[in-house]
């Protein structure tokens, strides 16, 4: 089974696709790490991330584990990684050169240690427009941008790295036209997506929806 979770970021994508993953038992690829990484390479070399030769150098050597290496670096997952990650995705180049490497996940799904696993939950922006339009459920969840930026700046204090409201918000507004706007798969649902507005919806909520609509998809296959 694939199942793709898009739409803009702090919409809560990553927990939705966590619990799901752990509920039917499939390996989960957070696609918006391939382009953190090729932003972490372009912070590493000392290259504005507006460098699209060089990002597209780097997005063309990026493999599974080099990404995983770059994971660890403290601006990865904070707003320099998440600001130039949302700069080197705006090139074609660079999505094209970082197509296959996530299309190849659903071919071969593992989990971490390596084992076999029976399907993926892929989060992104463009996963159930480009990266894998055959998936068998897409959601695209969103809610609005202050929701967004309250949740990503409570994000960003459990974790310790300093940032106001006010630029978190500043930073999701511009995220968002960055995303929507790019002439390559911008972001935009599906036409066969079922959304998930969470301005609203707790977590549980937001899961207990899915989890609906996943069940009854496996209802109907097995009739
Ligand atoms: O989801 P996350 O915030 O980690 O994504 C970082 C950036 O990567 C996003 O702002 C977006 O610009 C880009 N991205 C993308 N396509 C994806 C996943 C992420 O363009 N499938």
């Amino acid at each position: 089974m694939i199942i793709t979770i898009d739409g803009p970021a702090s919409a809560g994508k990553g927990t939705l696709a966590g619990k799901i993953a752990q509920e039917y038992k499939l390996t989960y690829f957070d696609t918006g790490m391939v382009y953190r990484a090729v932003g972490i390479e372009t912070l590493l070399a000392n290259v504005p991330a507006e460098d699209e030769v060089v990002a597209e150098r780097f997005a063309k050597e990026l493999t599974f584990s080099k990404m995983m290496d770059l994971a660890q670096n403290p601006s990865f997952r904070g707003p320099e990684g998440g600001k130039r990650a949302s700069i080197v995705s705006a090139f074609p180049s660079v999505r094209a050169a970082l197509l296959k490497m996530q299309q190849d996940f659903y071919k071969n799904p593992t989990f971490a240690d390596g084992s076999k696993a029976q399907g993926v939950v892929y989060d992104g922006r463009d996963t159930g427009t480009v990266v894998c339009p055959q998936a068998d459920i897409k959601f695209f969840v969103t809610a609005s941008a202050e929701e967004r930026a309250k949740r990503r700046y409570k994000e960003y204090q459990t974790k310790g790295i300093t940032s106001s409201y006010e630029e978190v918000l500043r930073d999701i507004i511009a995220r968002d036209k960055r995303d929507s706007e790019r002439s390559t798969s911008p972001l935009k649902p599906a036409a066969d997506a079922i959304i998930l507005d969470t301005t609203h919806l707790s977590i549980e909520e937001v899961f207990e929806k899915a989890k609906e609509i996943i069940d009854s998809h496996q209802k109907n296959l097995a009739i």
